[in-house]
């Protein structure tokens, strides 16, 4: 199933985004967290790809093949193109063709320091056009609530955005935001920039304080005070620290579904805990 006919129903979308193991594990290594994972039935799940080092290219597609063949979840694999080559794409595509893949997140990839780019494309606008050319897939973009690290102010960065959906994306799946306000205010932009493509909140729950600070150190989110205190406080105890984080991201999503957004993607960190708590918590709502 294409990603974009999900949205066409009359509620909210939930899905995931889980990681590939690391090259030194073996892959079979998140198979029982999967099955746990896809247990929950999410619309579809997201596999990243590369993200956070070497080596884990291939397995996107492996993992998304796990999920979608053998248990039955809708899988989206991402792709990134800033350090890839038109042959390196042609050979992804056809692996993602050969494993049933047909929804992929198309993402230019972060620029990493003395690592020349290769030419072939700059911006995910061009991996979007160079997707669609190549026929039967179902794109996805992502966007940024809180502004992209790279763009020059928040209009640049919507209006950046816009051409990935000229370019053939049909839904955008946002980065990770622990203050709704900044995601309302994005939507906005984005509807005054004509953007009119589903809109996915991207929501992490906090499981660990390092995670966190990883992440927000990475991503720019900002930390609303009563999140900051939560930290704080559960510093030192990490199972009330995940309770409270649990809390801290079903509060955020009861808050989004009823502003009508259009879909929750869940950053389930690979956690099958956190995902039934959270699944649990909102299923009735959605
Ligand atoms: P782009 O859309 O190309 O934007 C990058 C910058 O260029 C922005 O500042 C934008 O404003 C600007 N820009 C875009 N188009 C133009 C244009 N035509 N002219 C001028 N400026 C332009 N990374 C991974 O390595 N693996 C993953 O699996 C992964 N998954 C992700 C999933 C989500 C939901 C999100 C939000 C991010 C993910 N990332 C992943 C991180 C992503 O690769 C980085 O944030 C990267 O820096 C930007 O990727 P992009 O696709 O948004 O780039």
């Amino acid at each position: 199933m294409k990603i974009s006919d999900i949205f066409n129903k009359d509620r909210t979308v939930f899905s995931f985004e889980v990681f590939p193991p690391k090259r030194t594990s073996p892959i079979e290594s998140v198979y029982g967290k999967l099955e746990e994972i896809c247990a929950l039935k999410p619309d579809f799940i997201s596999v990243t790809y590369g993200a956070g080092g070497s080596g884990e290219k291939n397995r996107t597609c492996e993992i998304a093949s796990k999920i979608k063949n053998d248990l039955g979840v809708e899988a989206v694999a991402h792709l990134t193109c800033v350090n890839s080559t038109r042959e390196d794409i042609d050979r992804n595509l056809e692996q993602f063709k050969d494993s049933n893949i047909n929804n992929i997140l198309a993402l230019r990839g972060d620029i990493v320091e003395g690592v020349e780019p290769k030419k072939d494309f700059v911006y995910a606008s061009d991996l979007c056009a160079y997707i669609k050319g190549k026929g039967d897939f179902d794109i996805a973009g992502a966007c940024y609530p809180e502004v992209h690290g790279e763009a020059e102010n928040e209009v640049e960065d919507v209006l950046n955005l816009r051409k990935k959906i000229e370019a053939g994306a049909e839904h955008l799946i946002s980065q990770l935001f622990f203050d709704n306000s900044a995601f309302y205010r994005f939507v906005e932009r984005t509807k005054i920039a004509g953007i009119n493509v589903p809109i996915e909140a991207g929501i992490m729950p906090v499981t660990n304080k390092k995670q966190i600070e990883r992440m927000v150190s990475m991503c720019g989110a900002s930390l609303p005070a009563k999140f900051a205190k939560i930290m704080q406080k559960y510093d030192t105890k990490p199972e009330a620290l995940r309770d409270a984080g649990i809390a801290y991201a079903v509060e955020q999503i009861v808050d989004l579904i009823a502003n009508g957004v259009d879909g929750i993607h869940l950053y389930t960190m690979n956690n099958p805990y956190v995902a039934r708590k959270i699944t649990e918590a909102i299923s009735n709502l959605l």
